[in-house]
């Protein structure tokens, strides 16, 4: 029997992401039809083809459903306090410049506890990728209304629809100075994939906007079905329009969503331009920064 069970097990084939992950964590938390997950397959393999040493990749997540990433993720990861993943990845990156530093958390935590962080990081091109799950709400803290939830949508605290106007992440990104501004949704996994690979090469800020169902929360109260409806949806309203203006591409409830590579462009990210600027101050007195 015990042979048989055996047989059985190694029959099953490997999970090709299973070295990525921390399976002792396993069961994750995310709920049944939660476009997160989706989002970690695509990262996974876009970071197993990248050809990055998977030594020198750090993950930082803040909190909330996104935040729980780092933890399931098989990499040097860090689950930090809500809204504080980028301080948390610029000390990181600038204590060690070698390493390839991935935020990767949640719209509510990156931008609106977070918010001022983001538009700083950018600002600074600090070299880094931040990857946002945006599923409209906050999820973890029971469906309260986000800076990403759009106009006439309810929330646990807009129960007759919201009315503030919502940031257009990409937009955000583009004139804080980003040097790679990309919008995907949990459907387009291949784009997403390469797309997360190319952030990846990038020196500099690079951002990548995911659109990801929260079925439990965002889709229950605004009555749009379950994670494959919403998934229907995305296929059916995205309209990939790479080098769009990103000033046209916010988004209303339930409208058409532009998706696809809007920003691809080089400046000089944060240490290069300490260093060039000490080397010019200072001259050979000045020994340049490497961590
Ligand atoms: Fe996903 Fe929403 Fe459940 Fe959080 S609450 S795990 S975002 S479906």
């Amino acid at each position: 029997m015990d042979e048989q069970i055996l047989e059985i097990e190694e029959s099953i084939p490997v999970n090709p992401i299973e070295s990525f992950l921390r399976t002792d964590r396993m069961p994750h938390i995310w709920c049944p039809g939660c476009g997160i997950g989706t989002t970690v397959n695509c990262f996974t393999r876009a970071l197993e083809t990248s050809g990055l040493d998977l030594n020198k990749v750090s993950v930082v997540s803040g909190i909330g459903c996104t935040g729980r990433v780092a933890g399931y993720l098989n990499l040097d990861s860090f689950h930090t306090t809500h809204g504080r993943p980028i301080p948390f990845a610029t000390g990181l990156k600038l204590a060690n410049p070698e390493l390839k530093v991935v935020v990767y958390s949640g719209d509510g935590d990156l931008f609106a506890i977070g918010g001022n962080h983001f538009i700083h990081a950018a600002r600074r091109n600090l070299d880094m990728t931040v990857i946002c799950v945006n599923n409209s709400i906050y999820g973890m803290t029971g469906g309260q209304v986000a800076p990403t939830t759009p106009i006439s949508a309810t929330a646990s605290t807009t129960p007759h629809g919201n009315f503030e106007q919502p940031f257009n992440l990409p937009y955000l990104a583009d004139s804080c100075g980003a040097v790679y501004v990309a919008r995907w949704t949990a459907f387009h996994v291949r784009h997403l994939t390469k797309s997360i690979k190319e952030a990846l090469a990038k020196k500099g800020f690079s951002f990548i906007e995911i659109l990801a169902p929260c079925p439990t929360l965002y889709s229950r109260r605004n009555k749009l079905g379950d994670g494959l409806d919403q998934m229907i949806y995305y296929k059916e309203n995205s309209e990939i329009k790479h080098g769009a203006d990103t000033k046209s591409v916010a988004l209303d409830f339930q409208s058409k969503i532009i998706v696809g590579k809007f920003v691809d462009r080089d400046r000089p990210d944060y240490l290069t331009l300490m260093n060039e600027h000490y080397q010019k101050k200072f001259g050979d007195k000045y020994t340049p920064y490497k961590g």
